[in-house]
């Protein structure tokens, strides 16, 4: 939701190490609001064309995270570009391939959603892979990563306040990782 450049990002950053170094001497009257901008949240693009008639499901799986968290923003990758994220439709299970923090393959399995599992919760839920949650299992519908464990019956997309945490520690800083045990390299089923 907190839309900004990366850019402003980086000169606020040379702003404020101009000004932790040479001091007041080299403080624009902009050091606040530079200083501010520091904290910009990382964009991660995801490239959904591949993912069929779930697009929309994925769309808004991002989008929640977007509401959900300010240190990391999903944005729709430009065309011609190369996306942290892909995002494919098959007929297995959902599942992720993380690569590295804010970057890997989801798969939208259709196995899931043909048994009854939530279009949206899956699209949320995988994208929480990416971003660095590893899963919750068994747990509770309130849960978002707790995943099929919580039955067909949960369709809660929406992270909670510890997953949250999590991701906005795994962005934060500088872009260090604090929080998150997902495994890198490696297919997470479910
Ligand atoms: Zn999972």
């Amino acid at each position: 939701m907190h839309v900004r450049k990366l850019t402003g990002g980086f000169a606020a950053a040379l702003a404020l190490t101009f000004s932790l170094m040479g001091g007041q001497a080299v403080a624009a009257p902009s050091a606040d609001a530079d200083a501010d901008r520091a904290l910009a949240a990382r964009v991660v693009t995801y490239d959904a064309s591949g993912s069929a008639e779930f697009r929309s499901a994925v769309d808004r799986g991002a989008a929640i995270w977007n509401e959900s968290v300010d240190a990391v923003e999903l944005r729709p990758v430009a065309a011609g570009q190369r996306a942290n994220i892909r995002v494919l439709a098959d007929n297995g299970w959902p599942r992720a391939l993380t690569t590295s923090l804010g970057n890997g393959t989801v798969y939208i399995g259709r196995q899931a959603v043909n048994e009854g599992h939530d279009t949206i919760r899956i699209s949320a839920h995988e994208l929480g892979h990416i971003l660095g949650l590893p899963d919750r299992k068994p747990g509770p519908c309130s849960s978002l990563m707790s995943g099929s464990s919580a039955g067909t019956t949960c369709t809660n997309p929406y992270p909670n306040a510890a997953e949250k945490a999590e991701v906005e520690g795994n962005f934060g800083g500088a872009f260090t990782r604090t929080g998150g045990a997902v495994p890198l390299n490696v297919m997470i089923m479910n």
